[in-house]
């Protein structure tokens, strides 16, 4: 059956229109499930009880299915989705202010192996489908009862969004049919050719640009994508990008002791970005000793001292120790359940 989820209007409108006898019917399908979040034909008190049933008969609003929601004690939630091939994904919902931050995974693991990050650390994973991307989204926004209104968007999950371009192309489509793309960032971790595909988009999201080092040496010893993609070549490719007014470039960088946190590296760092309308969200690494061991993050003075050298050159800097830490839910940490792959999938209640 075919899953409407994921499905930009246009396309649900195409599939509906040979069993709808009145051409506004789809559109009004398409607007309970991308508007209304809608989970089952059921709900579409609007149309004929006849056209539900038989559309149910035909098509399904799926999505990934929730195993486990873990709460952390700064407000932050994690969500474990289990997708129909036996692979798992982690998304996380942060409350901020009066706002909720989505943080959605584009693949099921990540090829590009950073050496800092828990997911690159456990290896590649398929893409998502837009369905699974924006299924995400859905359940999440269900799960905390919060209005798409107040929602913000980052692809700071598992992945590299930008090596699943077709996929996060439709579900960004998708989402933004409710959400502004002025609230979704795509982070990436420097892959040339797809910022210059989120450049040509007509709805365009923010970019977020995952930095972790200050010159191109020790950028490739942790990130080795930096190889293929060298530091000046990222940095020209983000300076053509186009920005709105008021809009900036968010640069994360991941401070580790000793290796990137010196008061001479935030120095390195202003002349880098010097010019580029940014925002430097510096982030404390977030220990995980089973899978990092080895890896810390600088004490709090260090990491104070590093926010405050870049701020009182100019820059707009936030020091964000990552939320969630309690439940291992900070991005760049999410890991999936990976042992569910290979395991058979047990039997669902009907
Ligand atoms: N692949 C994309 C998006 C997902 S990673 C990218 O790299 O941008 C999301 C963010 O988590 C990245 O900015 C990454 O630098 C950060 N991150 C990874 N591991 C981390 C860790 N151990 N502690 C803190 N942040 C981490
Ligand atoms: Fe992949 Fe991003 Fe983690 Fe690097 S930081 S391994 S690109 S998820």
């Amino acid at each position: 059956m075919t899953n409407l989820v994921g499905k930009p209007p246009g396309e649900i409108q195409r599939e509906l229109a040979p069993y709808c006898d009145l051409p506004f019917r789809s559109r009004q399908v398409a607007h309970w499930i991308l508007q209304r979040h809608a989970v089952s034909f059921d709900e579409m008190t609007n149309l004929p009880a006849e056209l539900r049933r038989r559309l149910q008969q035909l098509f399904t609003i799926g999505d990934p299915e929730l195993v486990e929601a873990t709460a952390s004690a700064d407000g932050a939630r994690k969500f474990l989705f289990a997708l129909d091939d036996g692979a798992s994904v982690e998304g996380v919902a942060m409350p901020e202010d009066r706002k909720l931050t989505l943080c959605l995974s584009s693949q099921a693991g990540c090829a590009l192996g950073c050496r800092f990050c828990v997911t690159g650390v456990l290896g590649p994973g398929r893409n998502l489908r837009p369905d699974e991307i924006v299924g995400q989204y859905r359940v999440m926004l269900r799960a905390t009862g919060v209005d798409s209104d107040r929602v913000n968007i980052v692809f700071m999950g598992m992945g590299e969004p930008l090596l699943n371009t077709e996929n996060l192309g439709t579900a960004l489509e998708v989402l933004c049919e409710r959400v502004s793309p002025k609230r979704i960032t795509v982070s990436t971790a420097g892959i040339v050719p797809g910022i210059r595909w989120l450049a040509g988009r007509q709805r365009r999201p923010k970019l977020a640009i995952s930095l972790n080092a200050p010159d191109q040496d020790r950028r490739a010893e942790i990130m080795p994508i930096s190889r293929r993609y060298p530091l000046d070549e990222l940095m020209r490719e983000v300076r053509s990008f186009p920005l709105e007014r008021g809009r900036r470039v968010t640069f994360e960088y991941v401070l580790i002791r000793g290796f990137n946190d010196a008061e001479s590296d935030a120095s390195l760092l202003v002349r880098l970005l010097a010019g580029i309308p940014s925002k430097v969200n510096v982030i404390p690494l977030n220990e995980d000793p089973e899978h990092l061991p080895g890896w810390r993050a600088p004490d709090a003075l260090t990491v104070d001292r590093f926010g405050r050298t870049l701020a009182e050159a100019g820059l707009t800097v936030t020091v964000r120790w990552s939320r969630g830490r309690d439940v291992a839910a900070a991005c760049g940490q999410l890991k999936g359940r990976r042992d569910v792959s290979n395991a058979p999938t047990p039997a669902r209640p009907s």
